[in-house]
């Protein structure tokens, strides 16, 4: 013991982590090595930014390698680099603490989620820990390559403590890694299983990796490569390493770019869409190269976040090698860079809309919830446009997906907007009273399913010449004069010039029982089946707008519709009756509330269902009585 020498636990949740590490059954515990190599690439990338940005370092002049050695007789493994190195304080900090917020989720995940175990390691970031898996003691020592600071070893067994001291003998800048083997991962310090392990792995690394001295990797930049002489493997292996995703991409973009700027970009569309639900929405982003020097990782100024999916690299010749991070924004040439890589993925996605729609379909699928938050990029609002799917009343079944552009190739004569009805389902959709007048007149209607549909509306203004219309709104009269597709076959009986009178007069008590509920009580134009419906009034909230701020916790309430009351119903006709005979007889008000609140809970806005079903099972109850009677049972 020195006299320097200092033992700290683990913090709590290190602890958790390391004891299921340790104890881990998983089989892929040779990903400890992917993890070691690429901390030392991370090393050796910062190092080589704080040398060109000119900062002052120790030991300048050492080389930019990865050295790997093993003792199969000592069963150890040894993972050293000439990288930025760990002061005492950042040991202390970036090993012994997790200061990533997403433990808890990784904890959450890893318990769920066991053959993923060695996926999700490298995604949060505690990559170093998974060395437990196979060793029984580990020995960091590193030092920084800030001027005057001292070298430091940390032990431990990754149990429930480190010590960390200064070292006595002399170091080098940078950080040596040395492994203890368990019994059952001796195979570790066999140099076969050692090559494969790294080249299954790290075949990308783009630093040179020696192992016991030999150099054993070649170091190309793929996106620098000539398009035509990658195989789509290479490409999928690639995506692999950089993603951290076990499934090949969905698709794969690769662009050389020479004027007005020069750019290589190699980009990568994901199959799975998975990680946005857990994982932290800042992981996001594209590694920044010049001229094959990693300048950033996960750079979020090249691509705007509702491409947050897209993985990959981009590399300038035409930026200078030692851009600030800070500053990158106010460069023009950065700026045009991301923009035109905003566009190569726009172009991308149009295309195989066109030319390969099942595809497109699929990463609409996958993706289409992120990518629809896009209508606030407005330079490329066109495209986006071209870009939406939806549901409609013309597809076959609820998976169909139509444009824009196809539902406009659709329409009626004279039809000049496009109508689209939000509702949680196909079926629940199609049950909406507001369709009916829709299909009579056989007009198509988009089918908005998430609620962020109709947020976006607003944003899209128009589509070509043609506006965008909520089915439930108040004013469908350019729908007048279009023709009728269904035959009109009601056969009801008009009502009688006296009749019409007591109609209105009954409108009037509806709008008396239903008072600041409803705005007004009219008519209805539109209903066929229904006996009733509710009516935005074209400046108040949607139905399902009203969904979405319920939804975000916003007090709402029902904002007051108009409620439109169908003539020819039967319904409506046997209440008229009693209206007749009794203007205040109590079987008006009961029917009123019932057909008010049965249209709240249509369009998926009824809070309190109590009143409603109390009103049912009375109403149940009497006509079961008036059922016996007449069956004389
Ligand atoms: P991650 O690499 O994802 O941040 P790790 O648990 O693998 O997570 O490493 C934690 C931190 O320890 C790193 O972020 C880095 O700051 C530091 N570190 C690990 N290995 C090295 C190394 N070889 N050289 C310098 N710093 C390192």
């Amino acid at each position: 013991m020195t006299a320097n020498q200092n033992t700290f636990e683990f913090k709590a949740e290190v602890k958790k982590l390391l004891d299921i590490l340790v104890h881990s059954l998983y089989t892929s515990k040779e990903i400890f090595l992917r993890e070691l190599v690429s901390n030392s690439s991370d090393a050796l990338d910062k190092l080589r930014f704080q040398s060109i940005s000119g900062t002052e370092i120790t030991d300048k002049d050492l080389p930019y390698e990865i050295h790997i050695d093993f003792d199969e007789k000592a069963a150890t493994i040894t993972v050293s680099d000439h990288g930025i190195g760990m002061t005492r304080d950042e040991i202390i900090l970036n090993i012994g603490t997790i200061a990533k917020s997403g433990t808890e989720e990784f904890l959450r995940q890893l318990a769920e989620s066991k053959s993923e175990a060695n996926n999700i390691i490298g995604k949060f970031g505690i990559g170093f820990y998974s060395v437990f898996m196979v060793a029984k003691q580990v020995t960091i020592k590193s030092k920084s390559y800030k001027p005057d600071e001292p070298a430091i070893i940390w032990k431990s067994d990754g149990l429930a403590s480190y010590e960390i001291s200064e070292m006595e003998e002399p170091m080098q800048r940078g950080t040596i890694i040395e492994i203890h083997l368990k019994d059952d991962a001796k195979e570790f310090a066999e140099k076969f299983r050692i090559q494969s392990i790294l080249k299954k792995h790290s075949s990308f690394i783009s630093f040179p990796i020696f192992l016991q001295k030999e150099k054993i990797n070649t170091i190309t930049a793929l996106w620098r490569e000539p398009k035509s002489s990658i195989k789509q493997e290479q490409y999928n292996e690639f995506y692999k390493f950089l993603s951290y995703d076990m499934d090949d991409p969905m698709f794969t973009l690769h662009k050389s770019v020479d004027a007005p700027i020069q750019f290589n970009s190699l980009l990568f569309i994901p199959k799975k869409n998975v990680e946005m639900f857990w994982m932290n929405r800042d992981e996001y982003g594209l590694d920044l190269y010049v001229r094959r020097v990693l300048i950033q990782h996960k750079n979020k100024d090249l691509i705007p976040e509702y491409m947050s999916f897209v993985r990959g690299v981009v590399d300038s010749e035409d930026l200078p090698l030692n851009i600030s991070r800070e500053t990158l924004q106010e460069n023009s040439v950065f700026m045009k860079i991301s923009s035109s890589v905003t566009g190569q993925i726009l172009n991308f996605l149009l295309e195989t809309a066109k030319n390969e729609p099942e595809k497109y379909a699929e990463f609409w699928k996958e993706h289409g919830k992120i990518f629809k938050l896009g209508y606030t990029d407005f330079t490329n609002l066109e495209k986006f446009k071209d870009l939406l799917r939806f549901n409609s009343s013309a597809s076959e079944s609820g998976n169909d997906l139509t444009s824009f552009e196809e539902y406009t190739s659709r329409m009626k004569e004279g039809q000049k907007e496009i109508f689209y009805l939000s509702g949680n389902n196909r079926s629940a959709i199609e049950l909406d009273p507001h369709l009916e007048l829709f299909k009579k007149k056989g007009v198509e209607v988009l089918y908005f399913f998430d609620p962020v549909d109709e947020f976006i509306i607003p944003s899209l203004r128009k589509y070509k010449d043609f506006e965008f219309k909520s089915a439930d709104t108040k004013d469908l009269k350019s729908l007048d004069k279009l023709e009728d597709v269904i035959e009109d076959d009601d056969t009801t009986e008009k009502l009688s010039k006296d009749d019409e009178k007591q109609f209105s007069s009954l409108l009037s008590k509806i709008k008396a029982i239903l008072g600041e509920k409803v705005t007004e009580v009219v008519e209805s134009k539109r209903l066929k089946d229904s006996p009733s419906c509710l009516i935005s009034a074209d400046d108040g909230f949607s139905s399902s707008m009203q969904k979405i701020l319920r939804m975000t916790h916003q007090e709402v309430g029902a904002t007051a519709k108009i409620f439109e009351i169908n003539k020819n119903h039967p319904l409506t006709r046997n209440l008229l009756k009693v209206f007749i005979a009794d203007a205040n007889d109590d079987f008006i008000p009961q029917t009123v509330m019932q057909l008010y609140e049965i249209s709240l809970l249509l369009e998926g806005n009824l809070t309190d269902p109590h009143e409603l079903v109390t009103r049912t099972n009375k109403i149940l109850e009497k006509s079961s009585g008036w059922y016996v009677a007449t069956k004389n049972l």
